[in-house]
Parts: C-alpha cells; sequence; structure tokens
C-alpha cells in the first residue's frame, strides 16, 4: 500500500511505494571500477598535485594520515566581501561565496569508509572538528557542511577516499527547512525523536551514544539517519572516536547487505551565526535508483521499501 510520510525534521513530504517487497539483493550492482593509483593527485607521491594544504595530520616520519586541501574545482568568492544580490525581478544572482575543500581520507587509494582502521576513523572525524571549528569563526557563513560522496553513482570524480567540506554563505533550502522546523516546535525535535524511536522497529543499531536508524520518511530506499541521543548543535565538540564508529557502521551495514552501494553522506549542522535550537545528525543516502520525471516535475520522492523493512534487513547486516 502506497502512503505519504513526512519527515519531522525538514517538514518535507514522501511517498512510500512499497507494494512489491524488494529483498536487498534486488539493488546490488556490478563490481567497482577505481581510477589508477599512479595517476590519482590524492596519492602519496603525488601532493604538488594539490597544493595550498589547509590542514595535515602526519606521524613522526612526515607521513601524512588526513590532508584537507581546496577544491580546484570550486571558485568561490570571500565570504566577507560582496555577497549582495544582483539584478531586478526576473535575473536575479549573487556571487557564491565561502569554501570548498576535499578531506583526504587516506593514504590507501583503495579503502571504504567502513575499512579504515578505526583509529584512521576517528583521525577524519578529528579533521572534521578542526576545520569546522576554523570555518565557524570566519564571518559571513551561512552553512559548514560536511559531505561525502561514494563511487561515481553518488557523484565522485576520484576512487580515492575522500570528503568534502563545503562553507557557503548561502543558506540551502534543505538545511533551512529543518533549520525552520526546529525553531517552531516545542523542546528539541532532535532529542523527541531520540526519545520516540528508541527500542521501535526503524532502530537499526545503536553504537555508544548514537542511533542509528530508518528515517520513518525515508525518501529513498535504505536511508539512514545517524542521530546522536546527546543534544548538540553540532559536531565540533563531540567524541570523534564515538562518532567514527557509528559511522563506520553505517557504511559497513550498507556494503554488507547492499553490495558496497554508491553512497552520499551528509552533516547537518546549525546554521550560521545563529543561537536557535539544531540538533545535529547525519544523513546516509545509497544511490541505488534514479529519480523519475515524477520525482523531479513533483518535488515529491517516491521510496519503494518500506524503512521498517530496511531496518531489518540493516539490522542483520
Ligand atoms: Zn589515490
Ligand atoms: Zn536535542
Ligand atoms: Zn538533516
Amino acid at each position: 500500500m502506497s502512503e505519504l510520510r513526512q519527515d519531522p525534521l525538514s517538514g518535507r513530504w514522501f511517498v512510500l511505494a512499497a507494494e512489491r517487497a524488494r529483498r536487498p539483493e534486488a539493488f546490488h550492482r556490478p563490481a567497482r571500477q577505481w581510477t589508477a593509483a599512479g595517476d590519482c593527485p590524492f596519492c602519496p607521491g603525488n601532493e604538488t598535485m594539490t597544493t595550498n594544504e589547509v590542514l595535515r595530520y602526519e606521524d613522526g616520519d612526515g607521513n601524512w594520515h588526513v590532508r584537507i586541501v581546496p577544491n580546484k574545482y570550486a571558485d568561490m568568492a570571500d565570504p566577507a566581501g560582496d555577497t549582495v544580490e544582483r539584478g531586478e525581478r526576473l535575473f536575479r544572482s549573487k556571487p557564491s561565496a565561502g569554501f570548498a575543500d576535499v578531506l583526504i581520507e587516506s593514504r590507501q587509494h583503495d579503502v571504504t569508509f567502513a575499512n579504515h582502521p578505526p583509529r584512521q576513523a576517528t583521525r577524519i572525524v578529528q579533521a572534521i572538528q578542526e576545520r569546522y571549528q576554523a570555518l565557524r569563526d570566519i564571518p559571513g557563513l551561512a552553512v559548514i557542511m560536511p559531505f561525502r560522496n561514494y563511487l561515481q553513482e553518488s557523484g565522485a570524480s576520484l576512487g580515492h577516499p575522500h570528503g568534502q567540506i563545503l562553507a557557503s554563505s548561502h543558506l540551502p533550502p534543505v538545511l533551512e527547512l529543518e533549520a525552520t522546523r526546529f525553531a517552531a516546535l516545542e523542546g528539541c525535535l532532535g532529542c523527541d525523536l531520540a526519545a520516540a524511536e528508541a527500542d521501535g522497529p526503524r532502530v537499526i543499531s545503536e553504537v555508544g551514544d548514537y542511533l542509528i536508524l530508518a528515517p520513518y520518511a525515508s525518501r529513498s530506499a535504505f536511508e539512514i539517519l545517524i542521530l546522536p541521543r546527546r543534544c548538540a548543535p553540532d559536531p565540533a565538540g563531540v567524541d570523534p572516536e564515538a562518532f567514527a564508529a557509528a559511522l563506520q557502521d553505517a557504511y559497513g551495514r550498507l556494503n554488507r547487505v547492499l553490495a558496497d552501494p554508491p553512497t552520499n553522506m551528509w552533516i547537518h549542522s546549525r546554521p550560521l551565526p545563529s543561537a536557535s535550537r539544531f540538533h545535529w545528525h547525519a544523513h546516509l543516502m545509497p544511490r541505488l535508483t534514479v529519480e523519475g520525471a515524477w520525482e523531479l516535475g513533483s518535488g515529491l520522492a517516491v521510496n519503494v521499501v518500506a524503512p521498517e523493512q530496511a531496518a531489518a534487513a540493516l539490522q542483520a547486516g
């Protein structure tokens, strides 16, 4: 039976059309193709291909573990400069201002997030936190969003494991929706959601303080929400080891149950500058289906696997 479900965080509606029970195997894909290590700008030895490094963690031998460099394909204006809208009525525009970073997660060219040694996953989270804190102090920014595209079908252009951190002076609509919901409702939406979902049919696993959930109104099959029980507006000050473990758990389940699917991950935290309520969290979305004309034309996504069924499959994974 088909039904409409409203996502508690954003207030957006999604269609659940799980008429045919689809097993996870229905979404498996052929083996992946990586770019060659020798030509890879993120591999050790090719550091000169990525200049103006903004962060580096290394060991005593001078070998780096994690690097953050600017994305050379993003050309963003100074957020402290002119971001005023131009034009009138029909043709309005404004400069895209902020920072676009690439986080090179490992010296290893071919490793999935779930297969990073736990210590390396923790370093990656620490690098995100350190950069997040530095960006947070820069005036003019409205959002800092760490995210990760894995495999080409998710938008990744290189096989070498990497994430990105985008900081923009423009508040993007999805985060604006969520922030508006947090501001409009009494108490904390995130804390209430964690309490309401605990021990329920959509809990995939619990890792320390983190609930790993199949969201009630998942917009697509096998979507995951990592929801910290501890209330904080952003991940800058959380225990990096605990969040890294939750991320690895979620990625590992997707790998095992869906045969290493292309996956997008993004972290939502409080818009800047703001003192309003927000409860940070991470979304993971395996890219298993393509949006069709109805989804594009209506803005109403259709999900073909019930979140309760997805949770059951991922619990076992
Ligand atoms: Zn590489
Ligand atoms: Zn909260
Ligand atoms: Zn969110």
